[in-house]
């Protein structure tokens, strides 16, 4: 059976369409309301509703694996789980909680988790990511002036511990760890800097992206997922990369990494 599973009140949403990993089952491990470290300009779900780095449980494991099990259920096809949804998944203290029991479920699915990269300094954030298949660490800052304009962090995090994190992080992790990086006017003027960074980390991959959905001007929990027109309330257009810059960088990206480089424009 094929379908899309779009009702607000559950944590498993999708499977969404993804232009790099497939149809995607979605998990959200935040879920009350829109919470990260993060503010990004380009956030699918509009402007955070609690920006912080506060990290607890935010919705139970019980109803994220009741939620699942019902899914199940349903018979619905999916390639993939990702953590991702309402905000900052390693900001909820019971991820590696609920990873275990979704092994247990599905344990034929790839796990992976998108996340900000700015947890990923803490031992038990990476404790938590432990039986993660892949991790894919936002990258699309190369100094502190560019993580305030584009990310909008909230207060202490900054590029240092940001890099520090994941290349921490890369030592233990067992698992695939790719960097994504969202480009725009703002950060192309460092793709030297970025390059800088991505051979110092040496990711499995690297994936480019730019804002294609319009920035919605308020949360709503359908933004988890693939926009459809009919869920769109007020949005507003962002400023994004053309073709032609888009191949610049991942030309550029690839003389002076060497990485396997993937880009939205492309795929
Ligand atoms: S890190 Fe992700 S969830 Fe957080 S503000 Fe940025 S795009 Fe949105």
């Amino acid at each position: 059976m094929s379908g899309v599973i779009k009702q607000i009140d559950k944590t498993i949403y999708g499977p969404v369409l993804s232009w790099r990993f497939g149809k995607s089952l979605g998990i959200d491990v935040i879920f009350e309301i829109s919470t990260c470290s993060f503010n990004c300009i380009y956030c699918q779900l509009g402007q955070i509703q609690r920006v912080t780095p506060e990290r607890k449980v935010y919705i139970s494991s019980e109803k994220v694996i009741n939620d699942l099990k019902e899914f199940l259920s349903k018979n619905i096809e999916f390639d993939v789980i990702t953590f991702s949804g309402s905000g900052e998944p390693t900001l909820a203290t019971n991820l590696g909680e609920i990873a275990s029991e979704i092994k247990k479920l599905c344990p034929d699915k790839p796990l992976q988790v998108l996340t900000n990269s700015t947890m990923l300094l803490l031992p038990e954030v990476q404790k938590d990511l432990e039986l993660i298949d892949r991790v894919i660490c936002k990258l699309d800052a190369a100094n502190d002036k560019t993580l305030k304009q584009i990310n909008r962090p909230a207060e202490n995090i900054n590029i240092e511990n940001i890099v520090a994190g994941i290349k921490s992080f890369k030592q233990s992790f067992k698992g695939i760890l790719d960097i994504q990086m969202m480009f725009m006017p703002l950060n192309l003027a460092q793709i030297e800097d970025l390059a800088n960074l991505l051979n110092e980390i040496q990711p499995a991959s690297v994936q480019l992206n730019t804002p294609l959905r319009p920035y919605p001007m308020q949360w709503h929990r359908e933004n988890r997922g693939n926009h459809l027109p009919e869920d769109l309330t007020e949005t507003r257009q962002l400023k994004v990369i053309s073709k032609e810059e888009a191949e610049f960088i991942e030309k550029t990206l690839k003389d002076k990494t060497g990485l396997n480089i993937s880009s939205v424009y492309r795929e």
